[in-house]
């Protein structure tokens, strides 16, 4: 019996660079999206052509009330999760001042990437500790190099990211015991959508030197990573961050 990872947000961008990279070392992947799109049967049929199983499930993640069913269709693949991936997530509609920042904004961007992942983290570290599995087993959260660098035209999306560090400190703690390891990828400048709209911005201060891996990361630097993650690959790290971002991180002086 292959495991099973539920990732979020899969059908497109960093969660199908994930997806891709889950099939290829072996798993079988249940998609949790908030659209069924093109996009969906792309990346089914592609991690299919792996050899995985996959499931789509059509949930947001900010509704609670869908989690059980995001659990459902991941156990629909015979088994119960193994590697929870929370990679959905959202940007601000608007980037801006922090002092124009709406309650609206706020709210939508902290229900998507804190409220909604942290009770979807929540409810899947229950139904692990209720059912042992022979397989290695992880949580892994996407965060974001705003977890630690400061972009005031997005603070309600800092913020979010900012707790997601401390929330996978906390799942590390509680589920240690149980054998479960709790990771976060910090992404730093990744080529997808949500980075579309600042490609022309990007593209310069990569040339810059932004990072000293002077070039875009891609969807599959991110999958690579996870994939090592869930494949146990670093058996004695927990509540520790990844950070995917060619370097970004480094202060420099
Ligand atoms: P994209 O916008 O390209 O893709 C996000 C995916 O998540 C889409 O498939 C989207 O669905 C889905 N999604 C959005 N909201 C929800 C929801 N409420 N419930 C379920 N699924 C949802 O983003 P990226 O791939 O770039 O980002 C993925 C993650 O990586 C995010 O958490 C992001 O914050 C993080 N990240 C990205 C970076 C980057 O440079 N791109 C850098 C650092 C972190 P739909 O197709 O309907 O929109």
């Amino acid at each position: 019996m292959k495991p099973i990872a539920l990732v979020t947000g899969g059908n497109r961008g960093i969660g199908r660079g994930i997806v891709l990279a889950l099939a290829r070392r072996g798993f079988d992947i249940a998609i949790a999206d908030v659209v069924e799109a093109d996009d969906t049967r792309r990346t089914r049929d592609e991690a299919e052509a792996h050899g995985a199983r996959t499931t789509f499930v059509c949930a947001d993640i900010a509704d609670l009330s869908q989690h059980a069913r995001i659990i459902d269709s991941a156990e629909a693949l015979g088994g119960h999760v193994d590697v929870l991936v929370n990679n959905a997530g959202i940007s601000v509609a608007q980037r801006g001042d922090v002092l124009d920042v709406s309650v609206e904004s706020f709210d939508r961007v902290l229900d998507v990437n804190l409220r909604g992942t942290f009770f979807l983290t929540q409810a899947v570290a229950r139904r692990m500790l209720e059912t042992p599995s022979p397989n290695a087993r992880s949580i892994i959260t996407i965060s974001s190099i705003n977890a630690i660098i400061a972009s005031p035209d997005r603070a309600e999306y800092c913020l979010a990211k900012t707790a997601l560090s401390m929330m996978v400190k906390i799942f590390a703690l509680r589920l240690g015991e149980a054998g479960i390891p709790v990771y976060e990828i910090r992404p730093g400048v990744i080529h997808t959508d949500m980075t579309a709209k600042a490609k022309e911005k990007y593209d310069r201060m990569i040339d810059e030197g932004l990072s000293p891996i002077r070039r875009w990361g891609e969807p599959d630097d991110i999958g690579r990573s996870v994939a090592a993650l869930a494949c146990a690959e670093l058996p004695f790290v927990t509540g520790d961050a990844l950070h995917v971002d060619g370097g970004l991180h480094i202060h420099k002086l």
